[in-house]
């Protein structure tokens, strides 16, 4: 799954993946799926212009926001976003960008929201990618971000059983599985306040993910239980799950009226579209197919 470019760190591509049908559709995530709608709910502002969803994947949470104008959504893998296509369709309302979190083809200071869902847990520089997204928004704009806990209650008993070698309570983050990573959430908090952000909300979600609960208790109880123990998430996180609202603050870039894409190579604003493609005059030219923008690979 692991792919890499050039002067960028690996990227862990879900390209030609059936991600969504064999980990989301089957059912068996429905606890995951409900908890973390309700904490998204509970983080995204009631109305926004123009939202960047890094890692949308299929799009499963991309109908949730709702009070969005316009929602760009990005992945590194191009079949994910034909499948997001499939299930959000083609209008104005959806702006289908393949791209690499750590060189983004957006103007600085473009976006009033960003979110970022189960995707950092596949970073192998998160404050690189998270700067990155920093960069693209504008004053005040809201990025809501999750991210998988390393200080979370099942990995401390295991820890304490010695059943796992690597300490859940040291900051630096852990990587399980190659392009795997969990957190701790200290040094999440720390490397968002580092680079621009407020941080206003946390909640903890997934509670409950521990398999024979989710046999045993009705997936509606243990959602319902979740969404109570989800406000503990000021106070302490333990859960398996994190989610974090923070607010871009300090000296912020606003771009200028009109401008939307730049070159992920050279930083230039790109104009307008002719034949299907962007041209930068850096001499690189930036295909869209079937709807879908590609800022992976340069046309040759
Ligand atoms: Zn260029």
């Amino acid at each position: 799954m692991a792919s890499s470019q050039k002067d960028s760190p690996p990227v862990c591509d879900y390209e030609g993946s059936d991600y969504q049908s064999s980990f989301w559709d089957t059912g068996e995530r429905a606890y995951e799926d409900q908890a973390e709608a309700i904490a998204l709910k509970r983080m995204l502002p009631k109305a926004g212009n123009l939202m960047l969803e890094v890692g949308a994947g299929a799009g499963r949470n991309t109908p949730r926001y709702k009070g969005y104008e316009r929602i760009v959504v990005m992945d590194y893998s191009t079949t994910q976003l034909q499948q997001a296509q499939e299930r959000l369709g083609r209008s104005d309302r959806y702006i289908y960008v393949a791209a690499d979190v750590y060189r983004l083809p957006f103007m600085a200071g473009l976006f009033d929201g960003a979110t970022m869902i189960r995707v950092i847990h596949h970073m192998s520089d998160a404050p690189l990618a998270l700067s990155q997204i920093r960069e693209s928004l504008q004053p005040k704009a809201i990025f809501i971000l999750e991210f998988a806990n390393k200080k979370n209650l099942k990995a401390i008993l295991r820890y304490w059983l010695k059943k796992q070698d690597w300490n859940p309570f040291t900051p630096e983050p852990v990587e399980f599985v190659e392009l795997n990573f969990d957190f701790h959430p200290k040094t999440i908090r720390e490397w968002l306040r580092k680079i621009g952000f407020k941080i206003e909300r946390q909640l903890t979600v997934s509670h409950f993910r521990i398999g024979f609960l989710k046999r045993l208790v009705p997936t509606k109880i243990l959602v319902w239980l979740d969404s109570l123990a989800q406000f503990t998430g000021g106070l302490w996180q333990f859960s398996p799950s994190v989610f974090v609202r923070s607010r871009a603050i300090g000296e912020t870039i606003i771009a200028p009226e009109g401008s939307f894409f730049r070159c992920p190579e050279c930083k230039t604003p790109l104009g307008e579209e002719k034949n299907n493609a962007l041209k930068c005059e850096c001499g690189l030219t930036w295909g869209i197919e079937d709807g879908i923008y590609n800022f992976k690979e340069p046309i040759k």
